[in-house]
Protein backbone atom coordinates (compact mmCIF):
# COMPACT_ATOMS: atom_id res chain seq x y z
CA UNK A 1 0.00 0.00 0.00
CA UNK A 2 1.36 3.20 -0.98
CA UNK A 3 -0.03 6.45 -0.19
CA UNK A 4 0.40 9.32 -2.57
CA UNK A 5 1.33 11.90 -0.51
CA UNK A 6 3.83 13.67 -2.58
CA UNK A 7 1.53 14.18 -5.50
CA UNK A 8 -1.66 15.63 -3.39
CA UNK A 9 0.16 18.15 -1.59
CA UNK A 10 1.04 19.83 -5.01
CA UNK A 11 -1.99 20.05 -6.01
CA UNK A 12 -6.06 18.92 -4.84
CA UNK A 13 -6.97 15.15 -5.47
CA UNK A 14 -10.44 13.95 -5.02
CA UNK A 15 -10.77 10.54 -3.63
CA UNK A 16 -14.40 8.76 -4.05
CA UNK A 17 -14.96 6.65 -1.48
CA UNK A 18 -17.78 4.03 -1.29
CA UNK A 19 -18.51 3.89 2.56
CA UNK A 20 -20.27 0.58 2.37
CA UNK A 21 -23.95 -0.29 3.75
CA UNK A 22 -23.68 0.89 7.32
CA UNK A 23 -21.64 -1.31 9.67
CA UNK A 24 -18.30 0.75 9.68
CA UNK A 25 -15.94 -2.64 9.78
CA UNK A 26 -17.19 -3.00 6.22
CA UNK A 27 -15.36 -0.26 5.14
CA UNK A 28 -11.60 -0.90 2.70
CA UNK A 29 -8.76 -0.67 4.17
CA UNK A 30 -7.99 1.99 1.39
CA UNK A 31 -11.10 4.09 2.58
CA UNK A 32 -10.04 3.85 5.87
CA UNK A 33 -6.58 5.36 4.97
CA UNK A 34 -7.97 7.98 2.20
CA UNK A 35 -10.21 9.24 4.76
CA UNK A 36 -7.94 9.79 7.43
CA UNK A 37 -5.48 11.74 5.32
CA UNK A 38 -8.28 13.78 3.94
CA UNK A 39 -8.15 17.59 4.60
CA UNK A 40 -11.73 17.78 3.47
CA UNK A 41 -14.34 15.19 3.83
CA UNK A 42 -18.03 16.17 1.69
CA UNK A 43 -20.34 13.31 2.54
CA UNK A 44 -24.04 12.02 2.04
CA UNK A 45 -26.53 10.94 4.92
CA UNK A 46 -26.56 7.49 4.90
CA UNK A 47 -22.64 7.00 6.06
CA UNK A 48 -22.27 6.08 9.35
CA UNK A 49 -21.12 8.22 11.90
CA UNK A 50 -18.36 6.10 13.18
CA UNK A 51 -17.04 6.17 9.82
CA UNK A 52 -17.12 9.83 9.46
CA UNK A 53 -15.39 9.30 13.11
CA UNK A 54 -12.23 8.26 11.69
CA UNK A 55 -11.49 11.76 9.60
CA UNK A 56 -9.09 13.75 11.16
CA UNK A 57 -9.81 16.50 13.83
CA UNK A 58 -8.76 19.09 11.66
CA UNK A 59 -10.72 18.18 8.34
CA UNK A 60 -13.18 20.19 7.38
CA UNK A 61 -16.67 18.12 7.66
CA UNK A 62 -19.30 19.08 4.73
CA UNK A 63 -22.29 17.51 4.87
CA UNK A 64 -24.10 17.27 1.47
CA UNK A 65 -26.55 14.79 2.19
CA UNK A 66 -30.09 14.32 0.44
CA UNK A 67 -32.94 12.45 1.61
CA UNK A 68 -35.86 11.07 -1.18
CA UNK A 69 -38.08 13.56 -2.38
CA UNK A 70 -35.70 16.11 -0.38
CA UNK A 71 -32.16 17.82 -1.61
CA UNK A 72 -30.29 19.26 1.18
CA UNK A 73 -27.80 20.44 -1.85
CA UNK A 74 -28.69 20.32 -5.54
CA UNK A 75 -25.64 17.99 -7.19
CA UNK A 76 -24.45 20.99 -9.39
CA UNK A 77 -23.75 22.56 -5.92
CA UNK A 78 -21.75 19.40 -4.81
CA UNK A 79 -19.92 19.49 -7.66
CA UNK A 80 -18.70 22.44 -7.38
CA UNK A 81 -17.90 22.41 -3.67
CA UNK A 82 -15.78 19.67 -5.05
CA UNK A 83 -14.14 21.62 -7.87
CA UNK A 84 -13.27 24.44 -5.17
CA UNK A 85 -12.04 22.75 -2.97
CA UNK A 86 -10.05 20.51 -5.14
CA UNK A 87 -8.40 23.65 -6.96
CA UNK A 88 -7.76 24.96 -3.41
CA UNK A 89 -5.12 22.37 -2.99
CA UNK A 90 -6.95 20.56 -0.96
CA UNK A 91 -6.71 16.38 -0.38
CA UNK A 92 -10.70 15.43 -0.40
CA UNK A 93 -12.55 12.76 0.07
CA UNK A 94 -16.02 12.07 -1.07
CA UNK A 95 -17.82 9.92 1.00
CA UNK A 96 -20.98 7.89 -0.22
CA UNK A 97 -23.08 5.59 1.36
CA UNK A 98 -22.56 1.64 -0.45
CA UNK A 99 -20.58 2.29 -3.38
CA UNK A 100 -20.15 5.72 -5.19
CA UNK A 101 -21.22 3.56 -8.50
CA UNK A 102 -24.05 1.84 -7.79
CA UNK A 103 -27.17 4.81 -8.40
CA UNK A 104 -24.70 6.70 -6.44
CA UNK A 105 -24.10 9.39 -9.08
CA UNK A 106 -20.24 9.09 -8.69
CA UNK A 107 -20.16 8.75 -12.54
CA UNK A 108 -21.59 12.18 -12.60
CA UNK A 109 -19.46 13.84 -10.20
CA UNK A 110 -16.04 12.18 -11.35
CA UNK A 111 -17.49 13.93 -14.94
CA UNK A 112 -17.36 17.29 -13.35
CA UNK A 113 -13.69 16.90 -12.19
CA UNK A 114 -12.50 15.45 -15.35
CA UNK A 115 -13.98 18.28 -16.97
CA UNK A 116 -11.76 20.60 -14.63
CA UNK A 117 -8.67 18.68 -15.13
CA UNK A 118 -8.78 17.38 -11.47
CA UNK A 119 -7.31 14.45 -10.31
CA UNK A 120 -9.25 11.45 -8.86
CA UNK A 121 -9.35 8.06 -7.96
CA UNK A 122 -11.93 5.86 -7.18
CA UNK A 123 -12.35 3.49 -3.27
CA UNK A 124 -15.25 0.79 -3.96
CA UNK A 125 -17.00 0.17 -1.34
CA UNK A 126 -19.83 -2.93 -0.31
CA UNK A 127 -22.93 -1.78 -2.49
CA UNK A 128 -26.29 -2.49 -0.17
CA UNK A 129 -27.23 -5.33 -2.38
CA UNK A 130 -24.15 -7.13 -1.11
CA UNK A 131 -23.68 -5.86 2.34
CA UNK A 132 -27.45 -5.85 3.11
CA UNK A 133 -28.57 -9.38 1.61
CA UNK A 134 -24.78 -11.21 2.86
CA UNK A 135 -26.26 -10.24 6.74
CA UNK A 136 -29.64 -11.12 6.01
CA UNK A 137 -28.53 -14.29 4.88
CA UNK A 138 -29.70 -14.07 1.60
CA UNK A 139 -27.09 -15.38 -1.12
CA UNK A 140 -27.89 -13.33 -4.28
CA UNK A 141 -26.88 -16.45 -6.11
CA UNK A 142 -27.75 -19.84 -5.57
CA UNK A 143 -27.03 -23.13 -8.38
CA UNK A 144 -30.60 -24.24 -6.79
CA UNK A 145 -31.98 -20.73 -7.25
CA UNK A 146 -30.93 -17.90 -9.39
CA UNK A 147 -28.54 -18.22 -11.97
CA UNK A 148 -27.91 -14.19 -12.42
CA UNK A 149 -28.94 -10.83 -10.25
CA UNK A 150 -30.15 -7.53 -11.34
CA UNK A 151 -30.02 -4.62 -9.05
CA UNK A 152 -32.69 -2.03 -10.36
CA UNK A 153 -33.90 1.30 -9.38
CA UNK A 154 -37.08 1.19 -7.69
CA UNK A 155 -37.21 5.27 -8.11
CA UNK A 156 -38.74 4.64 -11.32
CA UNK A 157 -41.10 7.11 -12.94
CA UNK A 158 -39.62 10.50 -11.46
CA UNK A 159 -36.42 8.80 -13.62
CA UNK A 160 -38.52 9.37 -16.73
CA UNK A 161 -37.23 6.15 -18.38
CA UNK A 162 -39.41 3.04 -17.44
CA UNK A 163 -37.93 -0.57 -16.51
CA UNK A 164 -38.03 -3.28 -19.28
CA UNK A 165 -40.13 -4.87 -16.98
CA UNK A 166 -40.35 -7.80 -19.08
CA UNK A 167 -36.68 -8.94 -18.82
CA UNK A 168 -36.84 -8.77 -15.31
CA UNK A 169 -39.46 -11.45 -14.85
CA UNK A 170 -37.47 -14.96 -15.10
CA UNK A 171 -37.89 -16.92 -11.87
CA UNK A 172 -34.46 -17.68 -11.95
CA UNK A 173 -33.21 -13.92 -11.59
CA UNK A 174 -33.02 -12.57 -8.43
CA UNK A 175 -34.41 -8.95 -8.60
CA UNK A 176 -32.77 -6.30 -6.18
CA UNK A 177 -34.35 -2.67 -5.87
CA UNK A 178 -32.97 0.23 -4.05
CA UNK A 179 -34.84 3.41 -3.36
CA UNK A 180 -38.36 0.94 -3.95
CA UNK A 181 -39.99 1.09 -0.51
CA UNK A 182 -42.12 4.13 -1.62
CA UNK A 183 -42.86 1.88 -5.00
CA UNK A 184 -43.79 -1.47 -3.83
CA UNK A 185 -47.24 -1.54 -5.44
CA UNK A 186 -46.29 -0.41 -8.68
CA UNK A 187 -43.33 -2.89 -8.62
CA UNK A 188 -45.31 -5.91 -7.35
CA UNK A 189 -48.37 -4.95 -10.04
CA UNK A 190 -45.47 -4.72 -12.70
CA UNK A 191 -43.46 -7.92 -12.09
CA UNK A 192 -47.31 -9.93 -11.71
CA UNK A 193 -48.14 -8.12 -15.05
CA UNK A 194 -44.68 -9.62 -16.64
CA UNK A 195 -45.47 -13.21 -15.23
CA UNK A 196 -43.94 -13.87 -12.51
CA UNK A 197 -45.62 -16.00 -9.98
CA UNK A 198 -47.54 -13.76 -7.09
CA UNK A 199 -46.23 -16.77 -4.35
CA UNK A 200 -42.54 -16.40 -5.45
CA UNK A 201 -40.65 -15.27 -2.02
CA UNK A 202 -39.46 -12.03 -1.77
CA UNK A 203 -37.65 -9.89 1.09
CA UNK A 204 -37.29 -6.63 2.51
CA UNK A 205 -34.13 -6.16 3.94
CA UNK A 206 -34.13 -2.78 6.64
CA UNK A 207 -31.21 -0.86 7.77
CA UNK A 208 -28.85 -3.77 6.14
CA UNK A 209 -26.06 -4.60 8.20
CA UNK A 210 -26.73 -1.76 11.13
CA UNK A 211 -27.24 -3.16 14.80
CA UNK A 212 -31.17 -1.99 14.03
CA UNK A 213 -31.51 -4.09 10.83
CA UNK A 214 -34.96 -5.96 9.87
CA UNK A 215 -35.99 -8.54 7.59
CA UNK A 216 -39.16 -9.26 6.15
CA UNK A 217 -40.05 -11.90 3.98
CA UNK A 218 -43.22 -13.57 2.43
CA UNK A 219 -44.48 -13.79 -0.92
CA UNK A 220 -44.46 -11.12 -3.76
CA UNK A 221 -48.08 -10.80 -3.68
CA UNK A 222 -47.49 -9.85 0.17
CA UNK A 223 -44.97 -7.27 -0.94
CA UNK A 224 -46.63 -3.68 -0.91
CA UNK A 225 -48.60 -4.60 2.73
CA UNK A 226 -44.61 -5.56 4.17
CA UNK A 227 -43.53 -2.32 2.65
CA UNK A 228 -45.96 -0.17 4.24
CA UNK A 229 -43.97 -1.64 8.28
CA UNK A 230 -40.51 -0.68 6.64
CA UNK A 231 -38.70 2.02 7.31
CA UNK A 232 -35.63 3.35 4.69
CA UNK A 233 -32.88 2.85 3.80
CA UNK A 234 -34.56 -1.08 2.68
CA UNK A 235 -33.84 -3.11 -0.20
CA UNK A 236 -36.42 -5.17 -1.95
CA UNK A 237 -35.07 -8.52 -2.81
CA UNK A 238 -37.43 -10.79 -5.43
CA UNK A 239 -36.87 -14.52 -6.11
CA UNK A 240 -36.51 -17.44 -4.61
CA UNK A 241 -33.26 -17.30 -2.78
CA UNK A 242 -35.03 -15.29 -0.22
CA UNK A 243 -36.56 -18.21 1.30
CA UNK A 244 -32.99 -18.91 2.36
CA UNK A 245 -33.28 -16.55 5.17
CA UNK A 246 -34.71 -18.96 7.63
CA UNK A 247 -32.32 -21.71 7.13
CA UNK A 248 -29.11 -19.03 6.96
CA UNK A 249 -30.20 -15.87 9.01
CA UNK A 250 -26.88 -15.47 11.29
CA UNK A 251 -26.86 -11.71 12.65
CA UNK A 252 -29.06 -10.62 14.68
CA UNK A 253 -28.29 -7.30 17.04
N1 LIG B 1 -24.65 3.81 -3.51
C1 LIG B 1 -25.49 3.08 -2.59
C2 LIG B 1 -26.96 3.18 -2.96
C3 LIG B 1 -27.52 4.58 -2.87
S1 LIG B 1 -29.23 4.65 -3.27
C4 LIG B 1 -25.04 1.62 -2.54
O1 LIG B 1 -24.19 1.21 -3.35
O2 LIG B 1 -25.51 0.90 -1.66
C5 LIG B 1 -29.95 4.54 -1.65
C6 LIG B 1 -30.69 3.22 -1.52
O3 LIG B 1 -29.75 2.19 -1.20
C7 LIG B 1 -31.67 3.20 -0.38
O4 LIG B 1 -32.91 3.75 -0.76
C8 LIG B 1 -31.79 1.70 -0.14
O5 LIG B 1 -32.61 1.09 -1.10
C9 LIG B 1 -30.36 1.24 -0.38
N2 LIG B 1 -29.60 1.12 0.88
C10 LIG B 1 -28.52 1.83 1.23
N3 LIG B 1 -28.06 1.43 2.43
C11 LIG B 1 -28.87 0.44 2.84
C12 LIG B 1 -28.92 -0.40 3.99
N4 LIG B 1 -28.03 -0.28 4.99
N5 LIG B 1 -29.91 -1.33 4.06
C13 LIG B 1 -30.80 -1.47 3.08
N6 LIG B 1 -30.81 -0.71 1.97
C14 LIG B 1 -29.85 0.23 1.84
Amino acid sequence: MTANLSQTTLSGFVSLVGAGPGDPDLLTVKGYRVIQQAEVVVYDRLVSPDILALANESAEMIYVGKKLDYHCVPQDQINQILVEKANEGKRVVRLKGGDSFIFGRGGEELEELAEHGIRFEVVPGITAAAGATAYAGIPLTHRDHAQSVQFITGHVQKDGREIEWQSLAQSNNTLVFYMGLKQSGYITEKLLETGLDAEISCAIIENGTRREQRVFTGPLKDLPNMAKEAVSPALIVVGSVTSLHDKLNWFSS
